[in-house]
């Protein structure tokens, strides 16, 4: 038994048929870790959709309402770059109820994955690439609203630029934003994050965990130091200053073997890069949420591998509560 949750929902598939995004992956991550023995069903919870109620606190009730009445026009499913149905719409709804679940099991586990989301290209009022709600700013916004957080802080190492996230928390305190990724790839133009890493193409394991390193320690820094000038709106008890959640963005894209990306990073400089971030947050105390963005790996088995990978890596981190071993 893991010691921590897995939300899962057979519903996250965006049932988008022959596309560069496979995203029937999120089941074969579930079906390799019971398969492989790491997690059992008991490991699994499934996400209710989130209300309109949360996906309104970061989107706009124009956007939700193309949405949910699949009227979108030309322009808006071709920045979407999937197509649109009404089990798509489902999906990112249950996305979003699933990052705003793992939030909920990271306060309390002191970790929590959503085997769904990272939609992190999703802005107020559009979305673009595969991205059309922002699933990761819907849970923390709706944490503030229930006063079960203030802060947090995002870490994103999805090969792509979270440029949604550096929107939707623009000239917000409460979320400290750090995306590092390949710098010559889409989006463009980026937002400014509250820390950017735009790294150069091809950059290998060694570089890359080296600055990882010093992005981490350079967020926790500069979070800490911002405290001072936050509004003590609902103050969570025992905070640190260092942000009372964060939420790690695991894309495998950052992969050498990448059809999207163009960085040149290995399955075990991946999973270097897991514990790094894992044990950042674990080091100071601060609960983790993860999700996995993207993996267009030329081998889906590898994407799917690099996935897996980060949920051993947080196993590793927060032991084992198996007690038949
Ligand atoms: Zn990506």
């Amino acid at each position: 038994m893991l010691p921590f949750k897995l939300i899962y929902s057979d519903g996250y598939d965006l049932s988008l048929g022959a596309h560069v995004f496979p995203s029937q992956k999120f089941r074969w991550i579930r079906e390799k870790c019971l398969a492989d023995g790491i997690a059992t069903a008991e490991d699994f919870l499934a996400p209710e959709p989130a209300p309109d109620e949360d996906i309104l606190r970061v989107h706009s009730q124009e956007w939700v309402r193309k949405l949910k009445t699949g009227k979108l026009t030309l322009v808006e499913v071709t920045r979407l770059e999937i197509p649109w149905s009404a089990a798509t719409q489902r999906a990112f709804w249950l996305s979003a109820g699933g990052s705003t679940l793992a939030s909920r099991r990271a306060l309390a586990d002191g970790c929590g994955f959503n085997l769904g989301g990272g939609f992190h290209h999703a802005y107020h009022d559009h979305g673009e690439g595969f991205c059309a709600i922002h699933d990761v700013a819907i849970a923390i916004r709706r944490l503030q609203a229930d006063g079960a957080i203030q802060t947090a802080m995002v870490v994103d190492l999805d090969v792509h630029h979270g440029n949604g996230t550096a929107a939707i928390f623009t000239a917000d305190p409460s979320v400290f934003t750090l995306s590092m990724h390949q710098e010559n790839n889409y989006p463009h133009p980026k937002p400014p994050s509250d820390i950017d890493v735009g790294l150069r193409d091809f950059t290998r394991d060694e570089e890359y965990l080296k600055l990882l390193d010093d992005a981490l320690a350079e967020a926790f820094r500069r979070f800490a130091a911002d405290a001072a000038r936050r509004p003590p709106i609902n103050p969570v008890a025992g905070a640190t200053g260092l942000g009372d959640l964060l939420w790690y963005l695991a894309g495998a894209d950052p992969y050498v073997e990448d059809q999207l990306g163009g960085l040149g990073l290995t399955i075990n400089g991946l999973m270097e890069r897991d514990r790094k971030v894992i044990a950042a947050a674990r080091s100071r105390g601060i609960p983790i949420a993860i999700t996995f963005a993207g993996g267009y790996a030329r081998r889906v088995e590898d994407t799917v591998q690099i996935h897996v990978n980060t949920i051993l890596a947080a196993r590793e981190a927060f032991g084992t509560t198996d007690e038949h071993s």
